[in-house]
């Protein structure tokens, strides 16, 4: 299969070679020929499938007919975290670098003039956070009603981040007879309502289950201390692995991100981090930093988690295990992109084994241990603790996911997902919009552990070996007794 089937113009096929695109990738292949015709679409991909093209390479295509007014943005991408807005800005940059279309990139933490300026001029293609969007709008620098093209790319973000009332908004600022293209890495039941109510008559394209990872990524498991010295000596024995060419390092907490990159560079590694709390200059330096090399290593929160574009990184190091399950895919997304092999790691303290199981649940397979399981002492030592010191947990969590006050009963019906940040349709000021991101309260997460099967003996080097098959029930497996679960006084 080349490009040259798809219904693409010559134009943006020779953008396309040169940027050194040589076969579509199954989204592309079966989502830009019906795009290509002003059709809706939904498509499901996992991260790192090359959504971004499938929908630009048609808008392209479709752009080419037309001018744009002062004003009156033809298209407009929506995008959760001004990274993957950034970036797409870079690939319509790429692609359409022969059309000499004008792209307004709208985000927060930067001045509004420039992005004025842009809306003034009549750009083509509007590439927009959803607040920064609507505050453009409510300053009425913009005309939503001459966009022929919506796309809402990566959606499950939008609805961790809270943005679905953002959306819903501005779905129904736009002509009815507009084309929509939705793209997300899994379809949650809030997505997929979100489809039915916009989209029309949509081309569905699912071209790998939900929630699976790449089979190009080598996953391992580290047990490690809870105690956060002996984590980042573990984390540490990780990063020092031979093959390491560059690494993300994932926290659950911002805090985290913090203190982890200050200990790394103590340790003389060559680190970054990027957080929500950056400004946007930061930010993008430290990506930079990290895309061409500078800094081999990255300490991130979630916020960073998604779609970012970094074609090689070497491996992924999980120093927390995720809350909720999904972000384990999207984590180790970033790493075995484009049939290249890719290794993700992850610390697993006694008190992350329910976590780890609901992971393991996801991926339908088991994850191997580097150099041993937990124990069941450990396991069962765990479970005591966070019943013993349920209330005052190591890392405030239960502070940080206290729910903002005004909350009215607006959040996320999905268990475990955080809370949408307001009532639908009430007015956010800019800056709680901007804001209302970098902070996803999380729902309170209960570790309650059960011990199961011993899990492997492992593979002492992270090699590409094949996964081990599941291993059979030894003793209870997942089942035990309430009795044996109560906590026990140790003399
Ligand atoms: P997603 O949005 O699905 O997470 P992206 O659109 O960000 O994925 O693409 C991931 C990476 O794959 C990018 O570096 C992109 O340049 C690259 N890519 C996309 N399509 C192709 C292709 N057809 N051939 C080679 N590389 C591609
Ligand atoms: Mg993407």
């Amino acid at each position: 299969m080349s490009f040259s089937n798809l219904g693409l113009s010559p134009k943006v096929l020779s953008a396309v070679t040169a940027a050194g695109f040589e076969t579509p990738t199954p989204i592309q292949e079966k989502a830009i020929p019906v795009a290509v015709t002003g059709r809706d679409v939904l498509g499901i991909a996992q991260t790192g499938t090359g959504k971004t093209a499938s929908f630009a390479l048609p808008m392209l295509t479709r752009l080419e007919r037309g001018r744009a007014r002062a004003r009156m943005p033809r298209s407009l991408i929506l995008e959760p975290t001004r990274e993957l807005a950034a970036q797409v800005a870079e690939t319509f940059e790429i692609l359409g670098k022969d059309h000499k279309l004008t792209v307004a990139l709208l985000i927060g933490g930067v001045s509004y003039d420039d992005q004025d300026r842009k809306l003034d001029r009549g750009a083509d293609v509007v590439i927009a956070t959803p607040g920064r969007l609507l505050d453009h709008f409510e300053r009425g620098k913009l005309l939503l009603n001459g966009i022929e093209i919506l796309v809402v790319d990566e959606s499950d973000r939008m609805l961790d981040m809270g943005f679905i009332p953002d959306i819903e908004r501005i779905c129904k600022l736009l002509p009815f007879t507009r084309q929509t293209l939705f793209f997300s890495a899994t379809m949650p039941p809030e997505i997929q309502r979100l489809a039915d109510n916009f989209l029309h008559t949509p081309e569905r394209i699912e071209v790998s289950p939900p929630a699976t990872a790449a089979t190009t990524i080598v996953q391992r498991l580290k047990k490690a201390p809870d105690d956060p010295a002996g984590k980042r000596q573990a984390l540490r024995e990780l990063m020092r692995e031979v093959d390491v060419k560059n690494a993300i390092i994932f926290c659950n907490r911002k805090k985290d991100v913090g203190v982890l990159f200050r200990s790394l560079q103590r340790h003389g590694f060559s680190v970054g981090a990027l957080h929500g709390d950056m400004d946007q200059r930061q930010r993008m330096a430290t990506l930079d930093a990290f895309r061409n090399g500078t800094i081999a290593f990255l300490a991130a929160s979630d916020v960073a988690a998604r779609g970012l574009d970094i074609p090689d990184v070497s491996h992924i190091f999980n120093y927390d295990v995720p809350i909720h399950p999904e972000d384990y895919i999207h984590r180790i997304g970033r790493t075995g992109r484009a049939g290249r092999e890719g290794f993700a790691a992850m610390l697993v303290t006694p008190k992350d084994i329910k976590a780890l199981k609901a992971i393991e649940r996801m991926l339908h397979q088991e994850i191997s241990w580097i150099d041993g399981a937990l124990t069941q002492e450990e396991m069962v030592e765990g479970e005591r603790y966070e019943r013993g010191n349920g209330r005052r947990r190591r890392g405030g969590r239960s502070r940080d996911q206290k729910r903002p006050s005004g909350q009215n009963g607006q959040h996320a019906a999905r268990s475990g997902s955080p809370d949408a940040h307001k009532p639908a349709g009430h007015a956010v000021p800019p800056k709680a919009r901007d804001e209302r991101r970098n902070d996803p309260k999380r729902d309170q997460h209960k570790h309650h552990v059960k011990p199961s099967h011993g899990g492997h003996g492992a593979a002492d080097r992270p090699k590409a070996q094949p996964q081990a098959p599941r291993q059979k029930q030894r003793g209870m497996g997942d089942h035990v007794p309430a009795f044996m679960m109560r906590p026990v006084r140790v003399p």
